[in-house]
């Protein structure tokens, strides 16, 4: 594994609370200052450095920015569908246009490599133009004469202020999962985004403006646990979109709903690719390589996980995967070069770093150790690959969500085996399996307990109009985000049955209604 050097833009960044760039919330469509006093560094990780602070909102800073979407909702959720689609159009269109501006800003705040960053801004485009569909979308059902002179109809209307809370690792594609469908449909929408890297949320929020959204239709409120908890108290929220670890996932779905909202909070994972003595074991170690290692590990989709069925396959998937991982260069993500950027903060490396050492103490071989490769880079939060071989259930490196660069081979004899393995895991996000053979395809298809399944697809990330969430652990609630799944969760169902006063041919009947 070769390392790349850090760029210059590292160069202009100091550590210095005067100095530090002090980031705002964006409430009723303008920029407001932090009020609380209490504010989190914002760091650069491929150079290690503080490049921002961000203000850690208080319940009073939560409470205005409910107000002004909560001002906003009447206005915004009786536009037609269509005016909000156009919205939708226009946002598309300047968020195309300025894309690579969002790219630049993940790769400051993530550290993900650039080419990386552009991914994660076009699988957020694709939602939005989901949304744009959302005339379509909000179409209901209607039947002509359930009773004598009766007609019935359905529709989905929307549900009020809303609010997102979303993780570092995307940060402008898991708001995007949320706020498109939300405001699409009528809602007012305020984003909590990640402290660690707040700033495409604002800058998601102005391309909003630019595109007509009116103010405080979407509000961001930069914020820690406080923020949080008065987001999942306030009684004028109706609805709270989480995605994060799995503890704090539990937590918002169980105070959400405690307070009387719908709660959609999907959580951590540990996600295991099945490799079958028949399957192409070439093809098999370029989509490993690339979904264990890509974004440095810290997707919620990455492969943590090889389940490889026989031990020539183990084998010869290690040897596989161990030169690619040679070929894999670890580095500053603006460089084109590099495959892997930095984690996200230092506890995190440390975190992730101590998983390797514990693997070591658990048993498993460490085929790859890619602590040395972070030896170039100074004091960015870079980590190199990790392969664990002979990984074994019992282990913590088994059990617990990394969320690094670190692969762990689990060898196997057979496929119930192996599926079993995926079946018991308590997080049941993605899993994939690689075979050429059809029928433990359909087999592994039906009986595995994940919500995403691949098949010689390593990571299968449902696209903008299906939906997407895992199973068990990583899902608490009953909707998956995005796709039809969205639209239902930022909506209510009312009914209406309808006949007109010359209908109304008998007299009063105290019996339940029927055909006649
Ligand atoms: P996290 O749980 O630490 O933080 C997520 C959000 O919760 C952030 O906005 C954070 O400010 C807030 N938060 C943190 N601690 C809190 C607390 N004690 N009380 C209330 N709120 C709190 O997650 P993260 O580290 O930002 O993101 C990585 C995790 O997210 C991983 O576990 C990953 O698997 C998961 N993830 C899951 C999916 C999915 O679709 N299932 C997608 C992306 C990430």
């Amino acid at each position: 594994m070769s390392a790349v050097t850090a760029s210059p833009l590292t160069s202009s960044l100091k550590h210095s609370d005067a100095n530090t760039k002090q980031l705002k919330h964006w409430i009723g469509g303008n920029p407001v200052e932090g009020s609380s006093g209490r504010f989190a560094d914002v760091f650069h990780p491929a150079s290690g450095l503080v490049q921002a602070r961000v203000p850690l909102a208080n319940a009073d800073e939560v409470d205005k920015a409910v107000a002004a979407a909560a001002a906003a909702f009447p206005d915004w959720s009786s536009q037609p569908p269509l005016r909000r689609a156009r919205v939708m159009f226009r946002f598309r269109e300047i968020f195309e246009r300025r894309i690579e501006e969002v790219a630049v800003l993940i790769n400051r705040e993530h550290g993900k490599v650039l080419s990386d960053a552009r991914g994660e801004a076009t699988r957020g485009l694709e939602v939005v133009e989901f949304a744009t569909g959302i005339p379509q979308l909000l179409k209901g059902e209607f039947t002509e004469q359930v009773g004598a002179g009766i007609d019935s109809w359905s529709m989905r209307q929307p549900l009020g202020v809303v609010a997102g809370i979303t993780p570092f690792n995307f940060p402008a594609m898991v708001p995007m999962w949320m706020f498109p469908i939300a405001l699409a449909c009528g809602n007012t929408f305020i984003l909590k985004p990640s402290e660690r890297d707040p700033s495409s949320s604002v800058l998601l929020a102005e391309m909003l403006k630019e595109a007509g959204l009116p103010d405080g239709v979407f509000n961001v409120v930069h914020g820690d646990k406080v923020a949080v908890d008065a987001i999942l108290a306030h009684p004028t929220i109706q609805a709270v979109s989480f995605v994060g670890s799995t503890p704090i996932a539990e937590y918002v779905y169980r105070e959400g709903t405690k307070h009387g909202k719908r709660v959609q909070a999907l959580g951590g994972a540990k996600n295991h690719m099945i490799v079958m003595p028949d399957a192409d074991l070439d093809q098999a170690a370029d989509a490993l390589t690339s979904a264990a290692y890509g974004s440095a590990g810290e997707r919620c989709m990455a492969i943590s996980v090889a389940v490889a069925v026989g031990s020539q396959t183990a084998d010869t998937l290690i040897e596989k995967l161990e030169s690619r991982i040679a070929k894999l260069r670890v580095g500053d993500g603006t460089k084109e070069e590099a495959d892997l950027g930095p984690l996200i903060t230092k506890p995190h490396l440390d975190k992730v770093s101590n998983y390797v050492e514990l693997g070591g103490r658990e048993g498993a071989e460490l085929v790859v150790d890619g602590r040395a490769s972070a030896l170039p880079h100074g004091e960015g939060f870079f980590l190199g690959a990790c392969l664990f071989d002979h990984v074994k259930p019992e282990m913590r490196i088994y059990k617990e969500e990394i969320f690094g660069p670190v692969l762990g081979v689990v060898r196997v004899n057979n496929f119930e085996t192996a599926l079993q393995l995926v079946n018991e895991h308590e997080y049941g996000n993605g899993t994939s399996l690689f075979t050429r053979d059809g029928d433990t395809a359909r087999d592994f298809t039906r009986r595995v307990q994940a919500g995403m399944v691949g098949i010689n697809v390593p990571i299968p990330v449902p696209m903008a109009f299906h939906s997407f969430g895992g199973w068990k652990r990583s899902l608490f609630g009953d909707h998956a985000v995005h796709g039809p799944e969205g639209v239902r969760f930022y909506t209510r169902l009312k009914t209406v049955t309808a006949r007109w006063p010359t209908g109304i041919r008998t007299g009063v009947d105290t019996s339940m209604p029927t055909l006649g």
